[in-house]
């Protein structure tokens, strides 16, 4: 018997090591937590109807977990052109990432 067959959650999402270190939130909190990591890291800003398109309607919480963690994440009204908004809408921008001696 396979190890994925005994565990079917357990490989539902990409599994990937946890790097989230001390304090490991629930293992699907960590793949939103990583998708939003991802968002961020190849936009300029991300908008938060961008991550509610993405299924992430928790990112608020994310970013502040992200910022707990070193991140510099700026909150900034949505700079986006192509979008209209008839409220006010934050984006995401990604400043500095955390300083990690053992990381890439
Ligand atoms: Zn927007």
């Amino acid at each position: 018997m396979s190890l994925e067959s005994m565990n079917p959650g357990l490989f539902a999402e990409s599994p990937g090591p946890d790097l989230t270190g001390k304090d490991s939130p629930p293992l699907r909190h960590v793949t939103q937590l990583e998708r939003v990591e991802r968002l961020l890291r190849r936009s300029d800003a991300v908008c938060s109807t961008t991550l509610l398109k993405e299924h992430l309607p928790r990112a608020a919480a994310h970013v502040h977990t992200l910022r707990r963690q070193g991140w510099m994440i700026q909150t900034r009204a949505c700079s986006d052109e192509s979008h209209v908004h008839e409220t006010y809408q934050v984006e995401y921008a990604l400043v500095a990432l955390p300083f990690d001696p053992s990381g890439s």
